[in-house]
């Protein structure tokens, strides 16, 4: 018997260990096993059980022991995980490491031990003290409680307590103390709400789905009581849940939501836990004490035995596609486990992706709709303003600065909404509205300030920077922006009464300011609240009326072929924050260029007739869903070195992609990055695009097999890469 090994080295390798007499009986799949390696111990999963073979060497040396035989992966975790590897091309070890939180196996973060006051079942309680039976009076009430704690509530000393233990009234012992990262969140439990038909429809469509299925519901449609209800059905049956959220939507009140639903069922998993806590959270999923999981990407691979549903909320969110090693996108590898384990997976959205529309309109994806709000509140109305054709270009226009002075004479709320990405500035036209962009692929152009001209992040064109529009010829193109801070600073000026708050990436480094700043803003202790898409999801304030999208060409500027789509799914999601109670709400969307579909198309609501003409030009563009789109992005911090290797790996794709031809793979240039250098290190890219996701990883493997770059080079594929720059 032989056992393949996984040794977190990053060797992308497996090794081969024979398994002695005595191990036999007891190794499975997905131990944690000590295994010689050179000359020392090493720690490493068991992945693969083999017979002997005539080509296996007879000098294999032997596993040393099983460090744990409770298998901290499953089989079918493991199946997941090396379908990852294969398809995103990473090392076995970096997937492995995503699916096991390092707090898990490491052993200083188990639970230690504290003590434990129990009150002792009818104990006599002859010959106390007054104060000793209102002692034993209120520890019988809590039903006991950790020492510590006690001390604290009763006002009491550990050595009262000692004097209550030595008379056998109360026992106190050692336990291990849980570190509950929901510990006083835990409220009462909640009811389910009495569905109405849409709901009830798509309950039945999820209790009924083998598949995926795509509960397409918009804001406010209550998708969120549907999910509760489907994993309430679910536990009933003995089978437990996973739920995926956005990092971002990740906040106390999402996670109170399952809480109050299901109390001591539901553990949390993201990035915020102490090692303490995720270790304390992951063991009590593998005991099976937690039956639902609560998670970012990573939950996808929750060891939830007996898995009965996934569901992946705002399924569109690009957070759920891992920028490093291993790349691979959490909405999908979540459809693939529910297809290994035979569970119903549900992705949830108001603005689906283009990937899942497109599964569905192909018959590979159920669909349940929703179309009105479930709660108190309707659907905004939603105005478009022109930028063109306001005085002076200032940031607000006269109907915004209107509207806010409206909410802030009713004492109602405003949140203003921005989305600046810094570093990637489109060129456009302040007079005409007119973006430049590549004539080839029909997408903006990004400024590159090195060389000071105009590059096209796909097919590598570009054009020096032109002085004037090439549409009107005005002498006003403009490539800067606004920020958030300088919102925050103008408002201060029109509107010196309101208090304002920012919310973007630089106001949010500490761990709680996030929850900081939206609790300060829900007791109503700002009356305007700024900030970048990280306002834009999943919160629900009822005092908020007014939303106002300052800039929606900003994101329809991105040198992304999905620019059209994040913009869409942008000011929806901001539109849904208007209105959610019993106030009507109102949405003010500024533009340059107010005709352009996507911006059209999202103030009306219409995600279907936005779909379809986008779908075309996807189709057009061989772009996704179309094809898979892979990006191989080198980087080094020598400028000639990385040009030199970029071009002559592009030749190489593209001379592999001709003697091909059956894969249809479409090689791009090697161009600069959109972020040409960081850090010291300069980047570049080639874009792979191919019917098939296999043609793509075939040709990389193939390439960098008989290619491999030197030590001084970095490179990485980035398949189904969800950012061209
Ligand atoms: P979504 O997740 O689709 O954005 P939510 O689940 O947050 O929507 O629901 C929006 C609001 O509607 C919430 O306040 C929720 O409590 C309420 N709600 C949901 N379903 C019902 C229902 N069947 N009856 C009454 N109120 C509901
Ligand atoms: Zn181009």
């Amino acid at each position: 018997m032989i056992v393949k090994v996984a040794i977190d080295l990053a060797l992308d390798r497996l090794f081969d260990y024979e398994v002695p007499e005595a191990l036999q009986k007891k190794l499975a799949v997905g131990q944690l096993l000590s295994v010689p390696f050179g000359h020392r111990e090493a720690r490493g999963f068991a992945m693969d059980i083999v017979e002997r073979t005539a080509q296996s060497s007879a000098k294999l040396k032997p596993v040393s022991a099983i460090v744990d035989e409770t298998p901290f992966f499953s089989p079918s975790i493991l199946t997941l995980v090396k379908r990852i590897a294969e398809y995103t091309a990473a090392p076995i070890e970096s997937v492995l490491r995503a699916a096991l939180p390092a707090a898990v196996l490491k052993r200083n973060a188990r639970a230690k031990e504290q003590l434990f006051v129990d009150p002792v079942p009818d104990a006599a309680a002859d010959g106390l003290t007054a104060r000793q039976k209102w002692l034993c009076e209120n520890i019988l009430r809590l039903g006991g409680g950790w020492l510590a704690q006690l001390c604290d509530e009763l006002k009491t000393t550990p050595a009262s307590l000692r004097a209550l233990a030595a008379k056998s009234i109360v026992a106190i012992a050692p336990r291990a103390r849980r570190r509950d990262p929901l510990a006083g969140r835990r409220v009462l439990p909640t009811k389910p709400l009495a569905l109405n038909p849409a709901q009830s429809a798509a309950l039945a469509a999820i209790k009924a789905a083998k598949g995926a299925l795509l509960l397409h519901g918009v804001t406010g449609s209550g998708k969120t009581e549907v999910y509760l209800q489907a994993i309430a059905f679910e536990l009933e049956k003995g089978r437990g849940a996973i739920v995926m959220v956005p990092e971002i939507a990740l906040t106390p009140q999402t996670v109170q939501r399952f809480a109050s639903r299901f109390g001591d069922r539901v553990a949390v998993l993201h990035s915020a836990l102490s090692d303490g806590e995720r270790y304390d959270e992951w063991h009590r999923i593998r005991r099976g004490e937690a039956r639902v999981v609560v998670g970012p990407r990573s939950a996808v691979f929750a060891p939830v035995a007996n898995l009965g549903l996934i569901v992946v909320d705002e399924e569109h969110e690009p957070s759920y596609k891992q920028e490093d090693n291993p790349r691979y996108h959490a909405r999908d590898a979540a459809v693939l486990r529910g297809a290994i384990e035979g569970v119903a997976v549900v992705l949830g959205s108001a603005t689906p992706s283009l990937e899942t529309w497109m599964n569905v309109r192909r018959g590979k994806y159920a669909c349940a709709t929703m179309t009105g709000r479930a709660g108190a509140g309707s659907l905004p109305s939603v105005r478009l303003v022109n930028m063109q054709e306001e005085p002076g270009r200032t940031i607000f226009s006269g109907a915004l600065l209107d509207a806010i002075h409206l909410r802030l004479e009713r004492g109602e709320q405003t949140m203003l909404f921005l989305n600046r990405r810094g570093w990637s500035r489109s060129v456009t036209c302040e007079a005409c509205g007119h973006v430049v962009t590549c004539p080839d692929c029909n997408l903006a152009y990004t400024y590159h300030r090195a060389d000071d001209c105009l590059r096209c992040h796909v097919c590598g064109g570009w054009r020096p920077t032109p002085a004037n529009c090439p549409a009107c010829g005005a002498a006003a193109l403009s490539f800067r922006g606004i920020g958030t801070q300088r919102v925050e600073a103008s408002l201060a000026r029109c509107f010196p009464q309101a208090t304002v708050l920012r919310m973007d990436a630089d106001s949010t480094s500490r761990r709680r300011s996030h929850d900081d700043i939206l609790s300060a803003f829900r007791r109503g202790e700002a009356q305007i609240l700024v900030g970048t898409q990280m306002i834009a999801k999943g919160l629900d304030f009822p005092n908020v009326t007014l939303v106002g999208v300052l800039n929606a060409d900003s994101s329809l500027n991105m040198p992304d072929f999905r620019a059209a789509e994040r913009t869409y799914q942008l000011i929806a999601q901001v539109a849904g924050r208007a209105g959610r109670a019993e106030l009507p709400g109102e949405v003010v969307v500024q533009s340059f260029d107010p005709s352009a579909p996507a911006i059209v198309a999202a103030a009306r609501g219409d995600y279907e007739g936005f779909a379809a003409r986008e779908l075309k030009d996807r189709e057009e563009g061989f772009f996704p869903p179309f094809c898979h789109l892979a990006v191989v992005a080198l980087k080094s911090q020598d400028l000639k070195l990385v040009s030199t290797w970029s071009d002559m790996y592009a030749k190489s794709f593209a001379a592999f992609a001709a003697k091909n031809p059956s894969l249809g793979l479409v090689v791009s240039e090697a161009v600069p990055s959109a972020l040409e250098k960081a850090d010291g290190w300069y980047r570049w890219q080639v874009v792979l695009r191919a019917p098939g996701a296999r043609a793509i990883i075939s040709a990389w493997r193939t390439i960098i097999a008989r290619r491999p770059p030197p030590k001084i080079l970095r490179m990485a594929i980035d398949m189904d890469a969800h950012s061209l720059a």
